[in-house]
């Protein structure tokens, strides 16, 4: 099923209509998480995002192989000031393996994935299991000529590329602005730009993640993985390229331009970015104290949260936006998303149990339900535009209630047709699932509570000796599966399914 998707190119900023480089298969890469904690709500867009585009590019017929990295070696040049590995340094707090550090939280990002039904990439490869792609990369570029050592560190020489190559064309930014806005002064340490960035460093001798090299014992800089692995996988040119706007610069500029310094074109035919997650107006982060992860976000934890919020909540409320549009979080917004989503899922309950009459004219027809799934297609087509998608299902929701309150009627083949476009469109494609609402303690607690008050009215049945009413509701109980035992003072109950 071809369909002409248009996507939102960064590189040549506009929309452009979707082929792949070889018919029928497209290969994608996106940028992966850091892991030296817990993932939080600006991970969950990026996770969602591709995983919608992931679902699409193989609804319309493409064999697609998704690439997801791991950063677990690193990624420490963004913090300047910390100067050290940000798993090696939790490593040497906890006095774990470094390796343990990055397998927790690797567990912990993949079970919150796996709530927000994140289909999982084909491929989820390592920085540190790719040292060897990473260094012949780097030795791609020094004997290109756009590479310099310095101190057993190697640095990106951006200066010489930018005289062959345009440096900054993702970013739409230019060199002497870079060098102008940077806050490294010139000329000092080894760089001998302050534009240049690592492309391997040399470990200091505290530093536990290190690895041979011609150049010295260290480490590869955080670029280099996403190259070396996004060609060791989907090859020296592929489809996507994916992430959030927030690594447009400096990480994809640099991996952009390490691909044509070492191959001489680039790799990439779209760049894909997601926009970011604000939390009240503000960014988030851990200094501001409006950082909230997706385990606090799962059990209410965090006291910027009203309740818990379940992972379907996240889900919906993410895909109300387009993925281009800044989304911010607030209370109020993620508990107008659970009941938007609890009314759809309603929907599709209701939907279930329609019946179909013989029909006449005034019956809702295919045509109706044709018209449906061609918007929902050219939603899904102009960008993934999901919000438009999900306002297409609301409207369906109402067509459904009418039909429910005996106001309106439908055709058999026009409810199979409307019964499979919200299977595809909600939970194929969107992701949706059936738990919408309160989470599963809560509804646990819920459950608790009603058996709890049960066993007290039997408590007093007894007590009043209406041993017919007592009888009765251990019985009931008992055929649900209930095991009551009478205890000194009061009872315990337990079900045995
Ligand atoms: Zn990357």
């Amino acid at each position: 099923m071809e369909q002409n998707l248009l996507i939102y190119n960064t590189l040549t900023r506009q929309k452009e209509l979707f082929r792949p480089l070889e018919p029928g298969h497209v290969g994608m890469y996106v940028c992966g998480p850091t892991v030296y904690g817990d993932a939080h709500l600006g991970h969950a867009r990026p996770a969602i995002t591709f995983d919608i585009l992931f679902r699409y590019l193989q609804h319309i017929g493409y064999k697609t192989r998704y690439v997801r990295n791991i950063t677990d070696v690193g990624h420490l040049e963004h913090d300047a000031d910390e100067g050290e590995d940000k798993i090696a340094k939790k490593a040497r707090l906890e006095q774990l393996e470094p390796m343990e550090v990055a397998q927790y939280y690797i567990n912990r990002f993949h079970e919150a994935m796996s709530a927000l039904n994140v289909l999982p990439p084909s491929i989820e490869p390592h920085a540190t299991g790719h040292i060897i792609e990473q260094e012949q990369l780097v030795e791609e570029i020094m004997n290109n000529g756009f590479a310099y050592e310095s101190n057993g560190s190697v640095y990106f020489d951006v200066e010489a590329y930018n005289k062959k190559h345009k440096y900054g064309v993702l970013s739409g930014r230019n060199l002497d602005d870079i060098i102008n806005n940077s806050r490294e002064l010139a000329g000092v340490g080894e760089k001998k730009n302050q534009a240049d960035f690592a492309l391997w460093k040399k470990a200091q001798p505290e530093h536990i993640m290190r690895w041979p090299s011609k150049w010295s014992d260290g480490f590869p800089g955080w670029h280099c993985e996403c190259t070396a692995m996004g060609r060791k996988y989907l090859g020296n040119h592929f489809d996507i390229h994916g992430g959030g706007m927030d690594l447009i610069f400096p990480h994809h500029e640099c991996e952009i331009a390490q691909a044509v310094a070492s191959q001489g074109d680039q790799m990439v035919h779209y760049w894909v970015h997601n926009n970011m997650i604000t939390i009240n107006g503000q960014k988030m982060g851990k200094s501001l104290g409006n950082f909230i992860t997706l385990p606090q976000f799962f059990s209410g934890d965090h006291d910027k949260l009203e309740k818990p919020y379940s992972p379907m909540t996240i889900r919906f409320f993410i895909l109300q936006a387009h993925y281009r549009s800044t989304v911010d979080f607030s209370n109020e917004a993620l508990q107008a998303a659970e009941k938007g989503l609890e009314r759809l899922m309603d929907s599709y309950k209701t939907l279930k149990s329609l019946q179909p009459t013989k029909g006449d004219a005034s019956s809702i027809q295919t045509d109706y339900v044709s018209d449906l799934r061609q918007k929902c297609y050219d939603a899904m087509n102009d960008d993934i535009n999901t919000p438009i998608v999900i306002s297409n299902l609301f409207d369906a929701s109402k067509v459904i209630n009418q039909i429910a309150d005996k106001k309106a009627t439908i055709t058999e083949e026009a409810l199979k047709k409307l019964i499979n476009l919200f299977e595809v469109f909600m939970f194929d494609l969107l992701g949706l699932k059936n738990n919408a609402g309160s989470n599963n303690a809560e509804r646990e607690e819920a459950f608790g509570k009603v058996v709890d008050m049960l066993l007290e009215q039997r408590m007093k049945a007894k007590a009043n000796k209406d041993w017919a009413t007592s009888d009765m509701i251990r019985d009931e109980l008992a055929a649900l599966g209930f095991e009551v035992k009478d205890t000194k003072d009061g009872f315990t109950w337990k079900l045995n399914k």
